[in-house]
Formats: structure tokens, C-alpha cells, sequence
């Protein structure tokens, strides 16, 4: 059949001019979304906002004008984080599409064959990825089976490897602790390279790297309105001295947050303390739920200062007590296999105080046969 011969002409070229390590990756995997499902699986906030805050926000997306394109350099919304995150005047902003595209262009700007980027591990997969795509060198040390930083062997290995990036989520993900500030400044005072402080969660957690900025010129602190309730908008901002983010937005594409985000979050941080409501109350079911996780015997949670908990099945496989759980109606993360440290392990995100319970009853009935 014609659609045949095609389909194998384009397997040809594809062969024939895709790079080879293109074709041996494998594509990032998010699972379809069920209906009806409680999803605990991706750390996102579980609460829809206020009615009287949904309409607001309707009337404010009226003013948009979707034929235009988007102010380029943010202006508007820039002040907007300075003013809500107090970011002073000597640091400046960068805006990416999460701060997935922000790992992304700032692998770019240092990026080169004998480039390396290193990182704890487990920690956030796209560090990795993103080093592959960009074939660099990648170097991951594991952490201590406490999931403490192992920093003898990062210093080991920013001797070897001189990075020119190095990757330091604060709290962890997967494992939601903090590595702490004494051993991150030892790091930082290690290397000649960039430090990113990935705060993706500091919004759950007492940690903050801010001040960093002050003591070094080899620091920047990345953050995100993911985890704390705008997901599905794609903010992610980077903060850092002028001269580190002048070289990454030259790499930028022009337009790369939409009117609709940069309207959208702008309106979000005028009522920024109903996230931070919803955030307070994430933390506060968090201690509820590990808790009631830890009352299970064959069950191990660690404590976290993030919105999810990792715990470790101790008597049962721990990616069919997924499958089971999903075929119960609640999805959360197996991270089985995906690295020593975390053999048996489950990445809970905090939901709902009814979501959690439905959660617990339904991996009671698991862990109990
Ligand atoms: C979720 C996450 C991110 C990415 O978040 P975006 O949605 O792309 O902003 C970055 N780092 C860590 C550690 C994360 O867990």
C-alpha cells in the first residue's frame, strides 16, 4: 500500500538524519489523564480557586488581546514578582514556559562536548535529559542512603569534572528533604561553575536560598508557580545577578510566555495570599497524612518539606501496589526502578483532606493482603 512505502520512506530518513542518540531516547512519559481519578502523582495544588476569584480573573482575561503578541520582556508581570517576592533592584528576572525551559536554557548557555553537568541523585530527571539532548557530559552523584548530600564526593567530583553546572533541588525531588545551607555554601565555594538552587518547593518548606545571592557571583535561584497552584499556566522564573541572566535570555525565544499566562499570573499574585492559604494548608495535611502513612507497619515515610511524601513498601512490590491502586481510582508515582536508592518506593503528592483519605483507605485494603 502507498501509505506503507511512505511510512518506511520516512523511517529512512529519519535513520538517515535524526542524530542516533535522538533515536535511542525514549520520550518523556506523562500518563493519560482518567477522568474521575485522584491524581496524586505530579505534586500539583488540588484546590480550584475561590469562585469570587474565578470571575475576577474571567473579567481580567476580557482585556486580552490574543491578535497581538505578548510584551516579550514581561515588563508588567516582572514588577509584579519583584513586589510579591520582594526580588531586589540589584538582581534581575527571567522568565521560562515552567522552569523546565529554564534548565534548558541554561544548559545552552554553557553548553559544549566537554561540558559536564552534575547533579545529586536521585534528584529531578530533567537534569539528566536535558544534559542528553544537549550532549553533554553528565555526571550524577548518589546521595547517602539517608538522602543526605554526599559532599566529599561532590567535591571529589567537581575536581575531576570541573562542571560547568551544577543542579541542587532544595527540597529534593524525589525525596523531599533539604540538603541544608552548610553543605550547599561548600559546594558553591568548591566550584567555579553555576549553581542553580532549584526551589521548586520552597513554598512548603523553611528553606531559602535567597540570601545566597548575596555572598556569591556563581549562584542563581530558580522557582516555579507550579507546585503552588498555576500548573497549567507554565511560569517558571530564574533570579540571579544581571550578567548570568543577560547570556540566557539572548537564547530565549522572543515570545515564550503567552498573553495568557503573563495576564493570568499577574492577576494570581494580587491574591497571592489565597495560594499561600492553600499552600499552609497542603503543609498542615502533609504532617496528617505521613502520620497516617507511618501508622502502616510495612509501609517507611520519610519526612518531607515538600507537597508529596516518598514512602517504601517493605513487604510488596511497590509498582503493582500502584497498578492496584489506579485500578482503585488513585494514581500516584512508582519510582521503582528508577534508581537504586529508591527500590520499592511511592511518591505520594498531598491532595485534598478527602483525596488523602480516600488514598489511605484504599491502600489500607492493598498493604493488608
Ligand atoms: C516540578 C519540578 C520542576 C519543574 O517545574 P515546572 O512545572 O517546569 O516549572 C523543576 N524542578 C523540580 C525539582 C521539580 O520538582
Amino acid at each position: 500500500m502507498a501509505s506503507d512505502n511512505r511510512k518506511q520512506a520516512v523511517s529512512a530518513r529519519v535513520e538517515r538524519w535524526v542524530r542516533t542518540d535522538v533515536q535511542a531516547l525514549k520520550a518523556y512519559h506523562v500518563p493519560a489523564i482518567e477522568e474521575h481519578v485522584i491524581k496524586l502523582d505530579a505534586m500539583e495544588n488540588p484546590y480550584h480557586w475561590p469562585s469570587a476569584m474565578q470571575q475576577a480573573w474571567l473579567d481580567a482575561l476580557q482585556q486580552i488581546h490574543v491578535n497581538r503578541y505578548p510584551d516579550a520582556d514581561c515588563s508588567q508581570l516582572k514588577q509584579a514578582f519583584r513586589e510579591a517576592f520582594h526580588v531586589a533592584e540589584d538582581y534581575e528576572l527571567l522568565f521560562g514556559n515552567g522552569s523546565d525551559e529554564l534548565i534548558q536554557l541554561l544548559a545552552m548557555a554553557v553548553a559544549g562536548p566537554k561540558r559536564t553537568i552534575l547533579a545529586p541523585e536521585p534528584s529531578f530527571v530533567m537534569y539528566k535529559m536535558i544534559a542528553q539532548f544537549l550532549q553533554m557530559n553528565y555526571v550524577g552523584i548518589p546521595l547517602g542512603t539517608d538522602f543526605s548530600l554526599d559532599v566529599s564526593a561532590m567535591l571529589k567530583s567537581i575536581e575531576t569534572h570541573n562542571p560547568a553546572l551544577i543542579f541542587l533541588a532544595q527540597p529534593n525531588n524525589p525525596t523531599g528533604n533539604v540538603f541544608g545551607e552548610e553543605k550547599i555554601r561548600r559546594i558553591i565555594e568548591a566550584t567555579s561553575g553555576l549553581v542553580v538552587i532549584d526551589e521548586a518547593y520552597t513554598a512548603f518548606s523553611s528553606s531559602d536560598g535567597y540570601s545566597l545571592l548575596a555572598d556569591y557571583s556563581n549562584v542563581v535561584i530558580m522557582r516555579t508557580l507550579s507546585k503552588v497552584g498555576l500548573a497549567g499556566l507554565r511560569l517558571g522564573y530564574l533570579i540571579g545577578h544581571p550578567g548570568w541572566l543577560e547570556e540566557v535570555n539572548k537564547l530565549r525565544l522572543p515570545y515564550n510566555i503567552n498573553v495568557l499566562t503573563q495576564a493570568s499570573t499577574a492577576f494570581a499574585l494580587r491574591l497571592v495570599d489565597e495560594l499561600f492559604k492553600q499552600t499552609a494548608q497542603i503543609c498542615a495535611d502533609r504532617e496528617l497524612l505521613k502520620e497516617r502513612l507511618s501508622a502502616f507497619d510495612n509501609l517507611h515515610v520519610w519526612p518531607s518539606e515538600a507537597n508529596f511524601l516518598l514512602c517504601r513498601t517493605l513487604e510488596h512490590d511497590a509498582a503493582e501496589i500502584q497498578r492496584l491502586l489506579l485500578a482503585r481510582g488513585v494514581l500516584i508515582k512508582s519510582l521503582h526502578g528508577s534508581h537504586p536508592l529508591l527500590n520499592n518506593c511511592l511518591r505520594i503528592t498531598v491532595g485534598t483532606p478527602n483525596e488523602n483519605e480516600v488514598l489511605l483507605r484504599e491502600l489500607a485494603a492493598l498493604l493488608a493482603s
